[in-house]
Formats: C-alpha cells, sequence, structure tokens
C-alpha cells in the first residue's frame, strides 16, 4: 500500500506491483464521530433479541457466496495468496455464516443458576461498540472473525481492515452492510494513525488480530480507559515429529503447513524438531515436497506460493535465513537466489535456538529443522519461545498425545493441524493473545 496525498490509500498488487484500486483514508481526527454514530446506532441494534440479530444477518451469507469469486480476486490482487484458496475463503464463510450466526446467539442464551436460597438468571448483554482491527493474510476470514461475533452479541462495530486489503476488506463490510442498520457496521481505512485513533475513541471494546507487538501497543492504550481487549497474535509454531511418526504424512503435512499462503499463517509450522532416527528421510521428503511446489502469481491457475505482501516482509524473512546461513545452519532447499517479489520454498537444518529464525516469527515460507534424540529435549526446546498459539505432534496416536499434553500451546494437533471441530476455541497461550475465537467462551466475550 501507499497513502498518496493526503486522502487516498492505494492497494498494489503484491505479484506485479500494479495498482489494484484505492479507497478514501480516513482522517483520524473524524474517528471519534464514527464511533459517535456507532453508538446511537448501538441502542436499537442492542435492543433485539441475539436470535433477531443472527437471522437478520444470515443472508448475508448467501449474499458472500454469490460474490466469491469477486472479492476472492480482489484478496488474491491485494495480498497475493493463490485465487483457489482465496475465493474458498469467501465462500466458505458465506456458505457457513448463517449456521455461525445461529450458533453465536445459542451461546449468548441466558444461564439460570439457582441453589435452596436464590434463583437467578444471567444475561449476557452487548458492551456497546467494539473497534474490529484486522491484519491482511486472511482478508475476509480475520475481519469476519471479529466482526459477526460481535455484531450478533449486539455490539455496534468499527472496523479497519489491513492497509494492505482495503478493498477486500470494504468488498466484506458492504455485503454485511446491505442487511444492517445504517451505522451499526463502520469502516475506518488507514494504517497505524488510523488504527490508535480508533483504540483512543469511546470504545468499549477492541478486537484485534495481528502481530505481538502491536497487540502490546493496544493493550497498553486500552489501560487507561480499561477499555476491554481481546488479542489474537502472533506465533513460532513448533512440530515435533517422533520416532514413530509416519514419515511420509508428516513431511506431507510441513509442506502444506509451512509454505501455504507463502507461510503467511499465524499457525504456520515455522520450527520442525524431528527424531534423529527418521531425521534423514524427514529431510528429504520435505525437501523434494518443496521443490515440487509452483509459485506464481495467484491469479494464475497452476500457482501454489503467491508473493509476499511487500517488500517489508520479504526482506525481513531473507535477512533471517541469510542471518542464519551465516551463523550455521544449512540449505536444504530454496536456494537464495529468489525471483523479485517473491520467496521459493526453503527449507534450512541444523538451525539452533540463537539463531533469531528460531526465536522470532518469521511469517515466510521457511522450514527450520532441529534434530533430538530425547524427547524431553524435543519438549523443552518446543516450549522454549514467548509464544504459545498452535503446535504439532507427529508420532504414534497415544505417545504423540503424551507428548502434546506437555506443550505450551492453546491448540495442539496430533497427526494434524491444530484447528479443532467446529465449536473448539481458537486461542493462543502466553504472547500469542488474551481471549478467545470462536466457541461458547470466546462469544461471550462481545
Ligand atoms: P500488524 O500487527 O502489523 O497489523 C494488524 C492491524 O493492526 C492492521 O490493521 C494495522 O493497521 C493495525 N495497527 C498497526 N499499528 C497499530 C496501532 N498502534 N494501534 C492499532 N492498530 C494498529 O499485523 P499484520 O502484519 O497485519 O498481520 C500479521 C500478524 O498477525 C502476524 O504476527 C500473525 O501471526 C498475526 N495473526 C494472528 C492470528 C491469530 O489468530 N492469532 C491470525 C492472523 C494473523
Amino acid at each position: 500500500m501507499t497513502i498518496e496525498a493526503l486522502s487516498t490509500l492505494v492497494s498494489h498488487d503484491p505479484a506485479t506491483g500494479e495498482v489494484v484500486g484505492s479507497v478514501p483514508l480516513t482522517d483520524p481526527g473524524e474517528i471519534p464521530t464514527v464511533v459517535a454514530r456507532a453508538r446511537a446506532a448501538q441502542v436499537a441494534w442492542g435492543a433485539l433479541t441475539p436470535e433477531e440479530r443472527a437471522a437478520r444477518l444470515a443472508p448475508a451469507g448467501e449474499r458472500l457466496v454469490a460474490e466469491a469469486d469477486r472479492i476472492g480476486r480482489l484478496a488474491t490482487r491485494e495480498m497475493g495468496k493463490p485465487l483457489r484458496e482465496a475465493t474458498g475463503e469467501v465462500r466458505g464463510i458465506g456458505k457457513g455464516l448463517a449456521d455461525e450466526a445461529r450458533e453465536i446467539a445459542r451461546d449468548l442464551a441466558d444461564d439460570v443458576l439457582e441453589d435452596d436460597r436464590v434463583s437467578t438468571r444471567v444475561h449476557h448483554d452487548p458492551l456497546g461498540v467494539c473497534a474490529a482491527i484486522a491484519p491482511w493474510n486472511f482478508p475476509v476470514g480475520m475481519p469476519h472473525g471479529l466482526v459477526l461475533p460481535a455484531l450478533v452479541a449486539g455490539n455496534a462495530v468499527v472496523l479497519k481492515p489491513s492497509e494492505e486489503t482495503p478493498l477486500t476488506g470494504q468488498a466484506y463490510a458492504e455485503i454485511l452492510q446491505e442487511v444492517l442498520p445504517p451505522d451499526v457496521l463502520q469502516v475506518v481505512h488507514g494504517a497505524d494513525a488510523q488504527g490508535k485513533a480508533l483504540v483512543a475513541a469511546d470504545v468499549d471494546l477492541i478486537a484485534f488480530t495481528g502481530s505481538r507487538e502491536t497487540g502490546k501497543k493496544i493493550l497498553a492504550a486500552a489501560a487507561d480507559g480499561l477499555k476491554r481487549v481481546v488479542l489474537e497474535l502472533g506465533g513460532k509454531d513448533p512440530m515435533i515429529v517422533l520416532g514413530d511418526a509416519d514419515v511420509d504424512e508428516a513431511a506431507t503435512f510441513a509442506a502444506r503447513n509451512s509454505f501455504r499462503n507463502a507461510g503467511q499463517v499465524c499457525v504456520s509450522t515455522e520450527r520442525i524438531y524431528v527424531h534423529e532416527s527418521v531425521a534423514e528421510g524427514f529431510e528429504r521428503e520435505l525437501a523434494r515436497r518443496s521443490q515440487e511446489l509452483v509459485l506464481g502469481n495467484g491469479v494464475d491457475e497452476a500457482t501454489q506460493i503467491g508473493p509476499m505482501v511487500n517488500e517489508r516482509q520479504r526482506t525481513h524473512v531473507l535477512e533471517q535465513v541469510k542471518t542464519a546461513l551465516a551463523s550455521g545452519a544449512r540449505l536444504v532447499a530454496g536456494g537464495t537466489d529468489h525471483p523479485e517479489r517473491f520467496i521459493r520454498p526453503t527449507v534450512l537444518a541444523d538451525v539452533t535456538h540463537d539463531m533469531a529464525i528460531m526465536r522470532d516469527e518469521t511469517f515466510g515460507p521457511v522450514a527450520c529443522l532441529q534434530r533430538f534424540s530425547d524427547e524431553e529435549e524435543a519438549v523443552r526446546l518446543a516450549n522454549d519461545t514467548p509464544f504459545g498459539l498452535g503446535a504439532v505432534v507427529f508420532g504414534e496416536v497415544e505417545h504423540a498425545h503424551r507428548v502434546a499434553r506437555r506443550l505450551q500451546a492453546g491448540m495442539v494437533g496430533v497427526n494434524k493441524s491444530c484447528g479443532g471441530a467446529s465449536g473448539s476455541p481458537w486461542v493462543g497461550a502466553r504472547q500469542s493473545g488474551y481471549g478467545f475465537q470462536g466457541s461458547r467462551e470466546g462469544h461471550r466475550q462481545f
């Protein structure tokens, strides 16, 4: 993105540099007025029941499905992911929206508690105005995960999509706006300055998904008004491959989960600890699979790995790789000569925790391998991070479950990704977040 003049936010295609379009940039000074309009609109919206609000929102799902090709293409052009994944993201959200809204309403039902003295009814009232601040990596999924529960719970919402994907965020919001009363959902556009102004405005809850660094700033800024926060932050997810793992399955999973969306996924597998007895085979299979992945512009049918979202992110990733190689890491796949705007899937072995690439979030298509001989060591290394979003263990089922229970992460997958069955929370432990998404606990935060 670039901010042109003082009033326009221009969105660029990361695969080509072409201009995709632009939106009016919100003047940070206008944001208190936007929030005041939201507060006024919330009164009538909050007076409906959760079921009535869910029913009102339900038709937006069909509209999203109908517009999935258009919005998906916009997402690909703004942030680079393969078209199939982008349209799939929009279509999937559209298809599930009505059921999801009903489920949120169900989760907000009153609780009735009784003892031999008294009967108590616990209501789950809306908070008022919710600021929803989203990242760009799932440019429909991330805003949606914040906006829908806030709306069904009876809040008015002011959404700030990422400055990298303003057109996609706007397109998503417009579909919801078609079925909502005026000002119940408003959009502001911009980057840090607009985010800060929104956090500082008269909002009751800040629902944020993004980096740990921004999360810290939001938490500090929210302290002044004791505003509530929900923070879904970054990760440095480990994968443990035990000696009794199915090496083919583990390598297939790692190739998908380290490189999907060019590694720009919060629960991307960034650190892999592999038992020495299977390390050679795993390394070979992961390298082979990574070399088969097709790099290209996301709008091309064959593309599996798109460009990096912007030059800053690309430089950050390449710098981590370069420093690791200079400190003794071994290049297994990927090379160092990447096409402009892209990074080829890269596999590094013999990395150590002295290297920044094993400590700081990479958010790029890089898988880092370290061998272990002793399970205690694998658990210690996997937990040696301030993050705690997802984790994955591959191995014989009972064995892998035992190891999984020892990992300090919000979500742990055994022989699969860390995502749970519908209704389970999306949650980070430690510095990966404050609060939940999805699930009864998550919906009640709003
Ligand atoms: P980011 O933190 O740079 O930006 C996120 C949003 O915050 C953007 O809309 C940005 O404009 C806004 N912002 C920036 N500074 C702000 C401030 N001071 N006050 C208020 N808002 C501000 O993150 P990003 O680069 O857009 O996204 C990538 C990050 O998001 C990664 O760390 C990734 O792990 C994380 N993420 C986490 C999850 C999860 O579920 N835990 C999901 C997706 C992405």
